[in-house]
């Protein structure tokens, strides 16, 4: 029982009348319960009528990495908060330190983590010291920042002005000035009729930067697999290329591991899969497991030299974060690393991620609306066509539709973020890194069921 209330049909009353839930169309509302998780164990969860659901999504928006009901995260924040809970970010404080210790032992090439609270927010500090390196070296002139199609770097009009998915971004405009789209590179989606097409949608980037001036272009920002956008997993070639273009134009490389960081691909990020070497690293949902809020945005000491010259009243980084100097984030992040280390789950999400991939290609065999499988790890994707031939999207309501009959089968698996160009179309799943054969066959078990509830 919740200490706060053992009345759940008040809480479900209290929250239709009061909450303003994120991204949800409230007039949904009107004829359904808005769902209430009230408890999770491991990678079960059970809303406010007792139903038990397998989380295939952890928490919604790839976050819960380690999974519910970790005692020893909670008992270190606890600890924490009762030694204490704050100080402001100018000053330090004991987990704030030992984790950016721990975190930067599996990040070589990189020294210095800024703190903050949000994945946008970090994402923000990154346009930010860009826009300062370029006003500094290169007097403004390099500052644009490039995104690219179907990537997503949060809701603030900043990240907004980065934003691959033109839902997300639209009437909230005017947007700051120096954002550029380049293509996207999912193969699927072919707009090149190439064999090496990893390394030609990199060339586009190149493209891009030409078109522009690369003395112009301060920063390249790219997720490392695009989560919301697609689940797309960049082909082969396609990262050295992009390496090199930056190499080439003197162009700072941010991966934006707010996804994929923390061990969802089976690597500590993302970028290490392809052997990159980035300038910037950010990451937020999976660093405490949801447990606390905490954002880092990392970089390298040749970034974090440029912002301590003595003689130049403006050089430091003039950047603050209230909440970046809670003490529970970094506390509980530190936590959260000794378990995915202590339990192996780096080598499970390899492994579990393995099987999923091949139980969902099986289950391509056998539904014909499967039109693609993509994955990285324990994050993986099934894009849903109404033609095979011609890779017609399905319909979104359809999508969801199959995504309701998961949720009555027990299992939560997601949906691609809502688009007008049609990439509403993929199932996610992203479970805990826990998972064990039985999870991840009981949750495809589920997609097979769902598909053949709703197309037969
Ligand atoms: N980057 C990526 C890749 C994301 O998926 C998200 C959130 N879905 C963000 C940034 C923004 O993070 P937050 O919601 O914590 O601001």
């Amino acid at each position: 029982m919740n200490k706060l209330t053992n009345d759940l049909s008040h809480v479900t009353e209290a929250d239709r009348a009061n909450v303003w839930h994120h991204l949800l169309q409230h007039k949904s509302l009107e004829t359904t319960d808005p769902r209430i998780i009230v408890k999770g164990q491991g990678l079960r969860i059970w809303d406010q009528h007792g139903a038990e659901f397998i989380d295939a999504v952890s928490g919604g928006v790839w976050t819960v990495n380690v999974g519910y009901g970790r005692e020893s995260i909670a008992n270190a924040i606890r600890d924490q908060l009762i030694e204490l809970p704050y100080w402001a970010g100018s000053g330090g404080t004991i987990p704030g330190a030992l984790f950016s210790e721990k975190l930067l032992t599996k990040m070589p090439g990189l020294s210095r983590v800024y703190y903050a609270n949000s994945g946008s927010e970090a994402n923000e500090k990154v346009f930010k010291m860009v826009r300062q390196i370029s006003a500094r070296l290169h007097g403004g002139k390099k500052s644009k920042i490039l995104y690219r199609e179907r990537d997503y770097h949060g809701a603030t009009i900043g990240t907004l002005a980065a934003c691959g998915q033109e839902e997300r971004a639209m009437q909230y405009g005017p947007f700051p000035d120096g954002f550029v789209a380049v293509p996207h590179c999912l193969e699927y989606r072919a707009q090149w009729d190439v064999e090496n097409y990893g390394e030609r949608a990199a060339d586009a980037i190149e493209e891009v930067i030409l078109r522009e001036g690369p003395d112009t272009v301060g920063l390249l920002c790219l997720e490392p697999v695009t989560a919301g956008g697609g689940v797309i997993v960049p082909p082969k070639g396609y990262w050295q290329r992009v390496q090199e273009i930056c190499k080439k134009y003197d162009i700072l490389l941010h991966i934006d591991e707010v996804v994929c960081g923390m061990g969802r691909t089976g690597t500590w990020f993302g970028y290490q899969n392809y052997g990159i070497q980035p300038d910037f690293v950010t990451m937020a949902k999976g660093v405490a497991s949801g447990y606390a809020a905490i954002s880092c945005c990392v970089t390298t000491e040749a970034v974090f030299e440029q912002f301590k010259d003595a003689s130049d009243k403006l050089s430091y980084f003039r950047d603050i974060s209230t909440f970046g100097g809670c003490t529970a984030g970094p506390a509980a992040a530190l936590e959260n690393m000794r378990i995915i280390e202590d339990e192996g789950l780096l080598a499970n999400t390899v492994a579990m991620g393995e099987r999923i991939m091949a139980n969902l290609n099986a289950l391509m065999e056998k539904h014909k609306v499967i039109g693609d499988v993509r994955g990285a790890g324990l994050f993986a994707g099934a894009e849903l066509v109404a033609d095979r031939a011609t890779k017609e999207p399905m319909a979104e309501a359809e999508v969801s539709r199959v995504v309701a009959e998961g949720a009555k089968r027990g299992v939560m698996f997601g949906m691609t973020n809502r688009s007008l160009t049609g990439f509403n179309n993929t199932l996610c799943f992203s479970p805990a890194l826990i998972a064990t054969p039985d999870d991840i066959d009981a949750i495809t078990d589920a997609v097979d069921g769902a598909l053949t509830a709703v197309f037969g």
